[in-house]
């Protein structure tokens, strides 16, 4: 079988073709917010109804890093490497110091608290970005149900402060980020879907003296919607879908995809070069090693 669709040719190049998809672990019931520590040789990743998160390690396989978590989603290290994470259940943005103590960077908006944070990027300012959906206070399955009080938008706070700035407004369900390599473009997946087909795209914006702007649509994903995206080193956006990864060239074009057994939340880039990709699906961690190399995290 082929672990691969091949839609532009130019994709032929980013895969290696003996490179299987290989499942590393399962048994969870909604995995999600993958982030790679090289200094330590591990992966973290949520296992959100479970609320924990979970470290898979080459050799001795997963352990538990951090339970309760409170119902942590997505994840992403800063500048210095220290841990950023979303919590549903707190509803707040998180930083672990490299001591283990941990920071609240934020948890309200205008006195009002945060709907369920999902994912999170930090910029090479320091600013970390992250969304601001409902989706964690919409029942009591990822988090606590309770009521929206905030819009779902996409916020930067300040790292130092934890003051926020609204960055984008204009989307239904903001949830992945990601920004090009130069920074020069910001991308959002909106996974309004359920209420809308139309809010299921991942849209760009232009980022303008550290502002976003001139948002506009990007790609449709076709299978489902996109989730948690991340981007490359040439700037080739990788997106969660409901059949596995695909691959979208900067300029929006559908390259390939690399199909995964189960739903496919997110993903993130690994190993000792960052040529692995690590995918959280469903009830399962995957990894397959690729002719890229990722941009994120240090
Ligand atoms: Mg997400």
């Amino acid at each position: 079988m082929s672990f691969f669709e091949i839609h532009e040719p130019e994709f032929e190049r980013f895969i290696l073709g003996n490179a299987p998809v290989k499942q590393l672990a399962t048994g969870f019931d909604w995995v999600e917010g993958p982030v790679w520590f090289g200094d330590a040789g591990c992966l973290l990743f949520s296992d959100i109804p479970n609320n924990r998160i979970l470290r898979w390690t080459p050799g001795s396989g997963i352990t538990t890093y951090r339970e309760p978590s409170h119902y942590a989603n997505g994840h992403t290290r800063d500048r210095q490497g220290r841990l950023i994470s979303c919590e549903h259940g707190k509803r707040r943005v998180t930083r672990t110091e490299l001591d283990g103590r941990i920071t609240v960077i934020a948890d309200s908006f205008n006195g009002k608290p945060l709907n369920s944070p999902n994912d999170v990027i930090v910029a090479c300012d320091g600013g970390i970005w992250f969304s601001d959906p409902h989706y964690g206070i919409m029942t009591n399955y990822e988090g606590f149900a309770a009521e929206q009080e905030n819009a779902c938008v996409v916020y930067r706070a300040d790292p130092e402060t934890g003051a926020l700035d609204v960055m984008v407004d204009d989307m239904n369900c903001p949830n992945g980020l990601a920004f090009s390599p130069d920074e020069k473009s910001l991308y959002v997946a909106d996974t309004g879907r359920m209420y809308s087909q139309d809010a299921r795209s991942i849209r760009i914006y232009d980022m303008a003296g550290g502002t976003p702007v001139n948002g506009r649509h990007f790609h449709t994903i076709s299978s489902g919607c996109a989730d948690g995206i991340r981007v490359d080193s040439d700037g080739n956006l990788w997106s969660s879908a409901a059949d596995g990864v695909h691959c979208i060239a900067p300029d929006g074009r559908f390259l390939g995809k690399i199909l995964i057994p189960e739903l496919v939340s997110n993903l993130c880039f690994g190993g000792r070069a960052k040529h692995e990709l690590y995918v959280t699906a469903t009830t399962s961690l995957y990894r397959i090693t690729l002719n890229r190399r990722g941009t994120q995290e240090p």
